[in-house]
């Protein structure tokens, strides 16, 4: 069983629903919502509201403490790879799969083990077969 967690939405509590009321008649409240998993502000927010409402309150903070992009960053031929296929079509459902590069337009295959792997490509666009 997972844990319950609270959405992190600076202003949940204040939208008015009857799964966030809590207390007995004369003392009624709204409280924020509480879930096991929650599928905005990656798994921390009920809502597309909530989500916002953080990043309203936090987003500038958040980009002052992990560091704000000062000067471009740069698609150049060597970062600018993609992993892509082909429908073959063929009874086999085989795939031709292949490399890309949106710079220079050049394409070069690989096998469905180096498409499947995470590494065959950098998180920044470099190739690394
Ligand atoms: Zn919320």
């Amino acid at each position: 069983m997972s844990q319950l967690k609270y959405c992190q939405g600076p202003k949940c509590h204040t939208y008015d629903t009857k799964d966030r009321k809590r207390g007995p008649k004369d003392n009624k409240r709204n409280e924020t919502r509480r879930r096991s998993s929650f599928f905005y502000l990656d798994g921390h927010a009920c809502s597309m509201i909530c989500e916002r409402d953080w990043f309203e309150v936090y987003g500038s903070r958040a980009l002052d403490h992990f560091g704000r992009i000062t000067q471009p960053k740069v698609l150049t031929q060597e970062n600018a790879w993609r992993k892509r296929y082909d429908w073959s079509g063929d009874r086999f459902n085989n795939h031709n799969h292949y490399v890309y590069n949106h710079l220079t337009e050049e394409r070069r295959p690989i096998t469905e083990e180096q498409y499947q792997n995470d590494n065959t490509i950098t998180d920044d666009g470099r190739l690394n077969i």
